[in-house]
């Protein structure tokens, strides 16, 4: 992802476009609802005027007739008031699922257009997660704009004009009181801002303490080393001081909000003494009096309901910075080319950094892998094995240097096109909580192909594991864990039943022991005649097999021939084998 700032309106004119395909007939819902709140609100000061003003004439002698009318009216209103109500909550339920759904399709789409490397990179998750918070705050920070355009400002607009023309003094009601409101509310905002911003670590922190405590994947060792007592401790303490930070800025943002009450009092109560000299001069009838004070108590509530909205609609629109930004960034899903993957693959002097590190995990490559031959890759742990299985599949780009099929650079193939045709197994493969055979068909689930042949393959019997295919591979959802290494042989299962011309086995064998290995890579052999494969592995019995082998070390090929090749080399393979043959004796 690139980092560039969006600017806001950029951000506001995309969450319309979002929302607004969403659902057009909610988008409109929305903005009618709010403008018919904003005028029956009006509607309702104008027609107070004119009940209290009838109400005086008939208190003085007029015909009671009079007062009829501004009651009806004053009734319908209060009878549509809740009815606007209702509508508006249900529009704003529905303008939330709605474009909050869409957004998650969008963004969901996005990720799955992702480069890998993308994901290694901590600073880009972070802005991932912020942007899935925006995709579920984003309708709801619009919906406030779309209140804020059609229910809130022209309804403060419109009162703030009928006051004025009243009595232009009456202009400074808005300043006694709304003035100070607005810049306390705003006070109060960064208050909460900074509050999140101070706090949340060191709630992740006490979270993470309790977890330890509690959570099933640490239970087991924290009940092992006795460490429940240091956990715990470490929980009291960060709870603690959580707890202080907590009570330091509740206790600021309280003395805001009494300073807030104590300034709203005063600019109220100075207006009334405004009003009440207006009447007793008789500039004002009573209806107005009534019809003021009534208004500048629903000014006020409105206000504050309006800023506590922006505050959330802050949040929201911060987060969706991060959505827009991954929406609108390159979209390189337009190449739908396929390359096929039964071809001589060539990596051209390969170096490959990883983001935020410094070192080169792979220095200078140079490799061919003849299509349909076998390659064995050893190495040490952290050599570079995984990587280089990543960026010859094309998981990753190099950071210099071209991998290329036949003749065709990979970089130019982007979509998961770029994979179509070849299998992996990872060293940390996926253990999916779903049934035996969705953890094999995963990568082709509406397939009618049977299962049994890629587990056969695998070396592995579901009748052995006394499970079905329906069986879900966790105890969580009502099923049954499998060990280490019966998960990878489903694993590698998996890799088989995925049509492949390329297959790729990153020591997915490392559960299994090392003659079992051989096993494993000798029908693995057998079954991938014809294909290209490459495994990788830290144990040198069962390269015999491979083709071709290379070794390596720091990033680099240090070693690359046949078995026969590098015994009589008697270079590391040779050395690293004679140190391992232990294994193999009985
Ligand atoms: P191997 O598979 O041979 O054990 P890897 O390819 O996993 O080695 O790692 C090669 C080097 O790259 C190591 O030094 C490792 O620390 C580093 N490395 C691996 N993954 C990452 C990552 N996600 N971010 C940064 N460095 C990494
Ligand atoms: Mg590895």
């Amino acid at each position: 992802m690139k980092e560039k700032k969006i600017s806001a309106i950029k951000i506001l004119a995309n969450l319309i476009k979002y929302t607004w395909r969403a659902s057009p007939a909610t988008f409109v819902v929305l903005v009618i609802s709010s403008l018919f709140m904003s005028s029956l609100g009006f509607l309702e000061i104008i027609t107070i005027e004119e009940l209290f003003d009838s109400a005086v004439n008939v208190a003085t002698g007029a015909a009671v007739e009079l007062i009829y009318k501004p009651m009806l009216v004053l009734l319908g209103i209060l009878v549509l008031f809740p009815v606007g109500e209702w509508l508006e909550y249900l529009v704003r339920g529905y303008f939330w699922r709605r474009g909050s759904g869409y957004m998650k399709f969008l963004h969901h789409g996005r990720i799955n257009h992702m480069r890998s490397i993308e994901f290694e990179n901590a600073a880009n998750i972070d802005e991932l997660h912020k942007a899935t918070l925006g995709s579920e705050d984003a309708p709801n920070g619009l919906r406030v704009i779309v209140q804020i355009l059609f229910l809130y400002l022209p309804y403060i607009l419109s009162l703030m004009v009928y006051l004025v023309s009243i009595k232009p003094m009456l202009g400074f009601t808005i300043v006694l009181i709304f003035i100070p409101t607005l810049i306390l509310q705003l006070i109060r905002m960064r208050q909460n801002f900074d509050f999140e911003d101070k706090i949340a670590n060191r709630r992740r922190k006490t979270r993470y303490f309790e977890r330890c405590i509690l959570s099933k994947e640490y239970l087991k060792e924290t009940f092992l080393n006795d460490s429940f007592g240091y956990f715990y401790q470490l929980f009291t303490e960060s709870n603690r001081e959580f707890s202080k930070a907590l009570i330091a800025i509740k206790k600021r943002i309280l003395k805001t909000s009494v300073l807030m009450k104590l300034l709203n009092a005063a600019g109220f109560l100075s207006v009334l003494a405004l009003l009440v000299y207006y009447v007793y001069r008789g500039t004002i009838s009573i209806g107005l009096f009534a019809a003021i004070y009534y208004s500048i108590s629903k000014i006020t509530n409105m206000f504050r309901r309006a800023i506590s909205d922006i505050g959330e609609a802050l949040v929201g629109i911060a987060n969706t910075s991060f959505l827009v930004r991954l929406l609108e960034g390159d979209d390189r899903s337009g190449k739908k080319n396929t390359i096929s993957k039964a071809q001589d693959i060539h990596l051209q002097d390969v170096c490959f950094t990883y983001p935020n590190s410094k070192e080169k995990a792979l220095k200078n490559i140079n490799l061919t892998i003849k299509a349909g031959t076998s390659l064995a890759i050893v190495g040490e742990n952290g050599s570079g094995k995984s990587t280089l299985t990543k960026i010859i599949m094309g998981l990753y780009d190099p950071t210099q240097g071209v991998v290329k099929y036949g003749n065709k650079p990979l970089n130019y193939y982007a979509d998961t096109s770029r994979f179509n045709g070849i299998s992996a197994v990872f060293q940390d493969f996926v253990k999916y909580k779903l049934s035996a055979e969705d953890n094999i068909k995963i990568s082709n689930i509406t397939s009618k192909a049977m299962t049994e042949d890629a587990l056969d393959k695998a070396g592995v019997s579901l009748a052995n594991l006394s499970i079905h295919s329906e069986t879900i591979l966790s105890r969580e959802f009502g099923g049954q864990d499998l060990s280490g290494g019966e998960w990878q042989r489903i694993a590698i299962a998996r890799g088989l039943y995925r049509p492949h011309d390329l297959i790729v086995l990153d020591e997915p064998t490392a559960a299994i022991d090392p003659i079992e290995e051989a096993n494993v890579f000798e029908s693995f052999k057998e079954i991938s005649v014809g294909k290209t494969s490459i495994f990788v592995t830290h144990r040198l019995g069962s390269t015999k097999i491979a083709d071709r082998i290379i070794v390596m070390e720091k990033g680099e090929i240090v070693e690359e021939g046949t078995h026969k090749e590098l015994m009589i080399l008697e270079g590391r393979y040779h050395a690293l084998l004679k140190s391992q043959a232990q294994w193999y004796e009985h």
